[in-house]
């Protein structure tokens, strides 16, 4: 099989919303009048960014749904992708799956696949995300970094630290049982952007992004471009680990030490962690409820610069947690 061939046979499909798909040099989008394209790329490399045994259709999905989860910290509605690949050999035994579970999330998420490169080399997956954002009265609508007010609260939707406690557990750090791992693995394997939230807060949250380095290191990045600082309940963000959270977990099988690592460091969530003004507290109900996804007030900012770490009494954590970082 060509290249040609192989671009025709899993990555050529009609096109409803986009003017022009795969097939000429370049894709035509039409943005709908009154808004602006949000654009976001993510690359993921094997061995850095997945273990070469993954399988892959949760590999065509992951790739895909970091992108999306972009798109939702921005408050974009997604409208198509392009994707460019770099592949050892072209195999149909990891081609079909591997579409297969990209286009199950871009049909999911009415997002096209218009345009890419694909050339032979070592696995690596590079996608670029188109959205749009409306522009509302010259101002547009999109969920920054830079929106954070001093006494805003800090929320974090859906569950945070089950990839962390799954690689991990792969690598042999820790141990989970079988059905434990099962449950995390899918967080890290195939997360859930989440898109339809982050469209709900636009107009709600004053600042939004998406966890991908961790909770605290994602979360230093709006303070930074926000310059305030916040302080985080880690009582209350410890109960945010799925695998963690049933009657039957014995608390002694991961410590109450590595169960805050992974909350408060572990990437690969793909939660949109934002902020909002007290008075709008039913608003962003308003939006979980809408986007059926729950999400828990953890903090709130502050004007003293730093983040702060408390537990359930107040009392400063006596630690910190380094985030992801590619090159320290
Ligand atoms: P060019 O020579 O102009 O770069 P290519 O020959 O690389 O074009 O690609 C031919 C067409 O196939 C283009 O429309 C391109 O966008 C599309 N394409 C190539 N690789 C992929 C891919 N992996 N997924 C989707 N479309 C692709
Ligand atoms: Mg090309």
């Amino acid at each position: 099989m060509g290249e040609f061939e192989l671009i025709a046979r899993y990555f050529t499909r009609p096109t409803a919303r986009a003017v022009l798909g795969v097939g000429d040099d370049c894709a035509l989008l039409q943005p709908a009048p009154g808004t602006q394209l949000a654009i976001s790329s993510d690359m993921l490399v094997e061995g850095r960014h997945f273990f070469s045994d993954v399988d892959p259709g949760a590999l065509g999905h992951k790739a895909l749904a970091v992108n999306l989860s972009d798109l939702a910290a921005c408050g974009a509605t997604p409208l198509a992708f392009t994707l460019a690949l770099a592949l050892p050999r072209a195999d149909d035994a990891w081609l079909t799956p591997f579409s297969r579970g990209l286009f199950a999330l871009a049909d999911a998420h009415g997002c096209e696949l218009v345009g890419g490169d694909t050339t032979q080399g070592p696995l690596n997956i590079c996608i670029t995300v188109f959205g749009e954002v409306p522009v509302i009265h010259g101002k547009s609508q999109a969920l920054l970094r830079s929106g954070a007010k001093v006494a805003d609260e800090v929320y974090v939707s859906g569950t945070l630290g089950d990839a962390r406690l799954a690689l991990e557990t792969m690598r042999g750090t820790i141990t989970l049982p079988a059905e434990m791992l099962a449950q995390a693995r899918q967080r890290l394997e195939q997360p859930t952007p989440r898109v339809a939230l982050g469209q709900a807060l636009r107009g709600v949250a004053t600042a939004a992004i998406d966890v991908s380095d961790g909770l605290l290191g994602d979360l230093r990045h709006i303070l930074q471009a926000s310059a305030v600082g916040a302080t985080i309940d880690t009582s209350i963000a410890i109960h945010l680990i799925a695998a963690c959270d049933r009657p039957d977990w014995s608390t002694g099988i991961i410590s109450l030490e590595k169960q805050l690592d992974c909350v408060l460091a572990g990437g690969d969530d793909y939660e949109l962690l934002f902020t909002a003004p007290v008075s709008a507290r039913a608003a962003v109900q308003a939006a979980s409820r809408l986007a059926h996804t729950p999400v828990t007030r953890i903090g709130r900012i502050d004007l003293e610069p730093g983040l702060r770490l408390i537990d359930s009494q107040g009392n400063a954590l006596p630690r910190s947690f380094p985030s992801f970082d590619h090159f320290a």
